[in-house]
């Protein structure tokens, strides 16, 4: 593992440097709401601009990968058929994600390059540079150190621990020791520097212990299945306003839709999909009018059952990194994870 060390007052000179040469995205703050002081990826301009003492983001950074809509084909019909794919994508550096979210764009690599590889989100990854950050505080929703997402050994081109007068950087790729090479002023770490890197993370990681699972995540495959039928599922739904957001403000929620916008001239068209949620009333609705999860109850359970039982035999690991951020912005207060969970597990002791 390569570490090396720039001094908090050439931070902003790194920052300088790569805004002359890139599009830069990171975190910004946005001011107070009813949830506090909120933040949201945005672009950099100016290196004051960049805030990365944040808790969490409103939104992840999904957007980058998976815009919220997205153009996939342009077709004619006539006179002659003809399809063109269309890609967008442009290289860019986002400043500052959080392990927890580093490991929700690690399973969306693997969930979009295997099986039927999807070239418009691959073509994007691939121009795109993740500076990763530790985290210095915790949102109050937050349980990643529950969801083994408190840090991540790859996904991150660089890796910043800020350890009091400096950053330390751990270097994730060659990509990522390139930039640093040409655009940063640094220095080599001592192993005094090493050991607080070390302490830093572990004072942090048990901060995110003051709301856990009560159990070990790798129980959740057994206990969600062990609990189909739980009164909880109902009893939660009652109160869902089946308004999406804890699928929309989810770094692992990737569903969308697709749609075709034919011409009025019915001669061509274009092919869009756009971000779709799992607790949408219509999301499980097919073309003959059957829908296959019709009751709130069936599509809360389906969200918890997809997090921690289906993908997790796909990618040996729950899709929830524990961010929080469901339980955060749901307005009953219904979508909980830890919650939810906890109180399963209580059930079938
Ligand atoms: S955010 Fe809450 S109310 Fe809205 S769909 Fe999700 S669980 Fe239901
Ligand atoms: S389910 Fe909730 S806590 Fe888990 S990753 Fe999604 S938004 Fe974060």
């Amino acid at each position: 593992m390569e570490l090396k060390k720039i001094d908090k007052p050439d931070l902003g000179l790194f920052l300088q440097n790569l805004i002359k040469d890139f599009q830069v995205e990171g975190v910004k703050r946005k001011g107070q709401s009813v949830y506090g002081q909120s933040f949201f990826y945005g672009s950099i301009n100016a290196p004051d601009e960049l805030c990365l003492d944040f808790d969490c983001t409103t939104m992840p950074p999904k957007k980058y990968f998976i815009p919220p809509k997205e153009e996939l084909l342009k077709f004619t019909i006539a006179p002659k058929p003809e399809v063109a794919e269309v890609i967008e994508s442009k290289p860019l550096i986002i400043f500052g994600v959080h392990p927890y979210d580093l490991k929700a764009v690690n399973q969306m690599d693997k969930i979009f390059s295997e099986g039927n590889p999807d070239p418009n989100y691959l073509k994007r990854r691939e121009g795109i540079l993740l500076i990763g950050v530790d985290p210095t505080k915790v949102s109050p929703r937050s349980f990643w150190n529950s969801m083994e997402a408190a840090s991540v050994s790859s996904g991150f081109d660089l890796m910043l621990t800020d350890i009091g007068e400096s950053y330390l950087v751990e270097v994730g790729t060659d990509k990522g020791g390139n930039l640093l090479k040409k655009y940063a002023k640094v220095s080599s770490v001592t192993k005094e520097e090493e050991q607080k890197r070390i302490d830093v993370r572990s004072k942090i990681w048990n901060m995110c212990k003051k709301r856990a699972l009560n159990f070990p995540m790798r129980e959740l495959p057994s206990l969600l299945v062990n609990s189909l039928n739980s009164p909880l599922w109902d009893e939660k739904a009652s109160k869902c306003l089946s308004c999406v957001t804890c699928n929309m403000v989810c770094p692992t929620c990737y569903c969308f839709d697709v749609w075709d916008d034919v011409e009025l001239d019915l001669t061509h068209g274009q092919r869009y999909r756009r971000w779709d949620g799992c607790l949408a009333s219509d999301f499980a609705k097919v073309a003959t009018g059957e829908n296959f999860r019709e009751t709130r109850a069936a599509r809360y359970r389906h969200r918890f059952l997809r997090k921690g039982q289906y993908l997790f035999s796909k990618l040996n690991d729950a899709a929830c990194v524990g961010c929080g951020r469901c339980a955060a912005y749901c307005l009953p207060d219904i979508a909980d994870p830890v919650d939810v969970f906890n109180r399963l597990k209580e059930a079938v002791k």
